[in-house]
């Protein structure tokens, strides 16, 4: 890896700031290569001798190099060719601007090299991927266990520039089988480790931790929910998934709530906008049950803190992590709708995703085969209900 080079006569400059952490960095300091500029016909050979897989002699690599060959007095070294003035023809055939050689006093052979590219990160997927938006965007996302880790994750890979984890809870060992974090961070706060591991991979996400219960710290939410564009709740706890939608419906955020139900069965995806015609969590939920239906989380009417939890213990990692993909899928699909892209229209607002069916539940949870998808749309608000009519 190059770490640092001199040009002549002049005193080593460190470069590529960014790659310090890289491992390749780690060992001895010295310089230990060289670089020649070359005209293109030096790297046109490199292109032939990585193709035939075979080097050639040193000495007609030695005519190549206009000054400064040097002979490998210990043994061998690196050289790098430069070849800045690239003619057309040449840029076309795919020739490149930087080659590798390993030279030795017998020969020289073409070694792989990986160039760093001027720009890193989501600015490459523009503007194929509306990164110019999602950058821009602030999203909250509530309960940072196996889902909602895997959720944060895709929503940096997704381009989003502020995610805001709240989570009070730390990670524990017997964690580590489901959720995304790394064995070193068991005993942080999940949102601490999240914070680390996120920043590292995605430099474009800046995470925010809230090691806060959402429930007992409503008044922190309603104030992190005046800056955020949309919530995503992906805490197992019923009281928090529904604590969040009210909050989120009184600040007039969409809130996208994920969960597993049935012991991980079915993953679901409930996306709770608020308009008038559109139904809280609960009226979801009483609707369904007076069609016919059950009520997967029939704890929800219980007073706040006395709700039963979803059992995503039972689920395995990848399942559960899906959920969370899916539900970063609808949370960016609702921003980037918002903000005229239609192509990302969803199907529905209520999404359930056959993970290990139970045909027998009844509609619409009777989902028959594994990865089949059901939309449903929304319901409206049923008369009286706290969250949905406005005070
Ligand atoms: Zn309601």
């Amino acid at each position: 890896m190059v770490i640092a080079l001199s040009s002549e006569h002049e005193p080593i400059r460190p470069c590529g700031d960014r790659l310090r952490t890289h491992f390749l960095t780690r060992g001895d300091a010295g310089p230990v290569g060289r670089w020649f500029r070359v005209d293109e016909a030096t790297n046109l050979a490199w292109v032939q001798a990585i193709t035939r897989g075979a080097g050639y002699p040193t000495a007609r690599f030695k005519d190549q190099i206009a000054i400064g060959f040097v002979k490998p007095i210990s043994g061998a070294y690196i050289a790098l060719t430069f070849a800045p003035d690239l003619s057309d023809r040449a840029r076309e055939a795919r020739i490149p601007t930087v080659a590798a050689w390993f030279v030795t006093n017998d020969g020289v052979h073409p070694v792989a090299v990986d160039i760093e590219p001027d720009q890193l990160g989501v600015a490459r997927l523009h503007p194929k991927w509306p990164v110019d938006i999602l950058q821009q965007k602030n999203v909250t996302v509530v309960g940072t266990g196996s889902i909602g880790s895997a959720a944060a994750h895709a929503l940096a890979l997704s381009g989003v520039g502020t995610l805001n984890l709240v989570d009070p809870d730390r990670l524990l060992s017997h964690n580590l089988v489901r959720h995304t974090s790394s064995p070193r961070h068991v005993g942080k706060k999940k949102v601490d480790a999240l914070k680390i591991e996120i920043e590292a991979l995605r430099p474009d996400t800046r995470v925010v931790p809230y090691p806060i219960n959402a429930i007992t710290a409503a008044n922190r939410m309603r104030e992190l929910l005046q800056s955020t564009d949309i919530v995503l709740c992906a805490s197992d706890g019923v009281a928090s998934r529904r604590t969040t939608g009210h909050l989120a419906r009184r600040a007039g955020k969409v809130a996208v709530l994920a969960c597993v139900l049935e012991d991980g069965a079915l993953g679901e995806i409930l996306r709770l906008r608020p308009w008038p015609d559109h139904g809280c969590l609960t009226c979801r939920r009483d609707e369904l049950r007076e069609r016919g239906s059950i009520d997967p989380e029939p704890a929800l009417n219980l007073p706040y803190g006395e709700g039963t939890q979803h059992r995503p213990m039972t689920a395995v990692g990848s399942d559960l992590q899906l959920v969370g993909q899916h539900a970063a899928k609808a949370t960016v699909a609702t921003l980037l709708e918002a903000a005229g892209i239609p192509d990302q229209r969803l199907p529905g607002e209520h999404m359930l995703l056959a993970l290990r069916p139970t045909p027998d539940w009844p509609t619409p949870f009777d989902l028959r085969r594994a990865s089949e998808i059901r939309w449903l749309p929304a319901t409206p608000p049923k008369p009286g209900c706290p969250t949905c009519e406005q005070t």
